[in-house]
């Protein structure tokens, strides 16, 4: 018993996790509306024996568990927020909306959450069992579809006495996840100008819309200067009204600045506000902006990394079987032959194989630099040492945020891919608690990249959340 390694309870308690993933897929809800999802988690989470921690930094889907009363603090990060219009029925391999414009996890976050919660309840028995000093904490996070609550958190000081921080992702491969993400902040321009009859008196009117469209002509302008991988996109959320005979006097657009280092997207930020600024100089409307979401950029730990990646391919495999494998070609043949292969060349896979479902583990450090956005998970990184993992759970080629994704959600090929999530961060962790000197070293390599990065939250000056409460009984 003594000697027990930390995922026997993960094999243990396998069925009444990939239960809870079921129904969290079942039940798929958006950014900060994931009531019924985030009060399987809080059930959960009291079933473990954990203390519940409700409404996490304010926000009333965030929910979390501790165990443990000293030693350090090692965190596991769960999601289980879903996407609009994905509705799809499960283990078919042809698009069938459960729900006409309904939701669906087509990002696989009810694996998400599930397995790191499990992790999290594996560590809690063994800290028990192994008499170690050590904390344990599950933080279930909201709204990772472009809600940045993680970057909300870290503002509220959540992960401040975190030493370690742990996730992972579903996707079609196993392997870390090379830390490579782009900044990101998002904010909101507001013009204001003067309304007047647009025939009879337009030299008394001043255009908040034609500000909005100066704006973008500038943004356009900009991009052949910015540097490599920065990305602007942007959105107008207010043209003002739709009669053409009116001066528009309120016009609003958002966008959304990134760069590959905080440092350069801030840079890069200021440059778009200026753009604003001349705007309305050009328009005589005034201008006031307000940051709405916002990401770090990932910061790695080689530490970290090559635990995780030795942890791994300790592992070795999800353990698929034929059926696994058929269902998973039946998906594939729903997808584009070149899309295949590229995806496997991306992690520097073999790109013919003709393996529906990897059970290699990509070399340490191969990612898709050509397709990176931002994840919330970048802001955590900056504040505590924090390492990801990928495991696969739906065929290769499967894209993120498709009904194929969604249809692939409760397979049994997602469970053991979800299960060998969980066996892999409870056993990073448990390796952490186990070894003082390992720990420093990567508590030691974070701080030495902080003591030359000062760290600003790209949210530092968005005002708190609007959130919705919960729904009456
Ligand atoms: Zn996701």
């Amino acid at each position: 018993m003594g000697n027990e390694p930390v995922s026997a309870y993960v094999d243990k308690r396998r069925q009444s996790y990939c239960d809870l993933s079921d129904r969290v897929w079942s039940t798929p809800e958006l950014n900060f509306q994931e009531f019924r999802s985030a009060a399987e988690h809080a059930r959960m989470i009291e079933a473990e024996g954990f203390r519940l921690l409700k409404d996490v930094a304010g926000m009333p889907t965030a929910v979390g568990g501790e165990a443990g009363r000293e030693g350090p603090v090692i965190a596991i990060l769960g999601e289980y927020d879903a996407l609009p219009g994905l509705s799809q029925a499960a283990g078919v391999a042809e698009p069938r909306p459960l729900t006409h414009g309904g939701n669906g996890h087509g990002c696989g976050h009810n694996l998400l959450g599930s397995a790191s919660l499990l992790a999290a309840a594996a560590l809690k028995e063994w800290l028990k069992r192994s008499n170690l000093p050590g904390r344990v904490r599950y933080i279930g996070c909201p709204a990772e579809e472009g809600g940045s609550s993680k970057s909300f958190m870290a503002r509220a000081g959540v992960f401040d006495d975190v030493d370690v921080a742990i996730c992972w992702h579903p996707g079609p491969f196993t392997g870390v996840t090379t830390p490579l993400s782009l900044a990101c902040v998002e904010a909101e321009f507001q013009f204001s100008g003067k309304a007047a009859h647009a025939s009879a008196a337009p030299h008394l009117g001043r255009s908040a819309l034609d500000a909005v469209e100066l704006m973008s002509v500038g943004v356009n302008y900009l991009r052949e200067h910015m540097p490599p991988g920065a990305r602007v996109h942007y959105a107008i959320t207010e043209t003002g009204g739709t009669a053409p005979n009116v001066v528009q006097a309120q016009a609003r657009v958002r966008h959304l600045v990134r760069a590959a280092t905080l440092d350069e997207m801030w840079s890069l930020f200021s440059r778009v506000v200026d753009i604003a600024k001349g705007a309305a100089l050009m328009t005589e409307t005034t201008m006031s902006w307000s940051q709405v979401a916002g990401e770090a950029n990932l910061v790695g730990n080689s530490v970290l990394e090559q635990l995780m990646d030795d942890t791994l391919r300790r592992l070795g495999s999800p353990g698929f079987d034929a059926a696994d494998k058929a269902y998973a070609a039946a998906i594939q043949a729903t997808l584009n032959p070149g899309d295949i292969r590229a995806a496997r060349k991306n992690f520097n896979l073999t790109p013919d194989s003709s393996d529906a479902l990897s059970e290699e583990i990509y070399p340490l450090g191969a990612g898709s630099p050509n397709a990176i956005g931002s994840t919330d998970v970048g802001t955590v990184s900056w504040i505590v040492p924090t390492v990801q993992c990928r495991v696969a759970t739906c065929a290769v080629g499967t894209p993120a945020h498709s009904w194929q994704m969604v249809a692939q959600g409760c397979a049994p090929a997602a469970h053991k891919g979800m299960i060998f999530a969980a066996k892999a961060m409870s056993e990073v962790a448990a390796a952490l608690y186990s070894d003082p000197i390992l720990l420093q070293a990567v508590i030691r390599e974070h701080a030495k990249f902080r003591a030359g990065h000062p760290f600003r939250n790209p949210i530092e000056n968005a005002a708190p959340l609007s959130l919705p409460a919960a729904p009456a009984n």
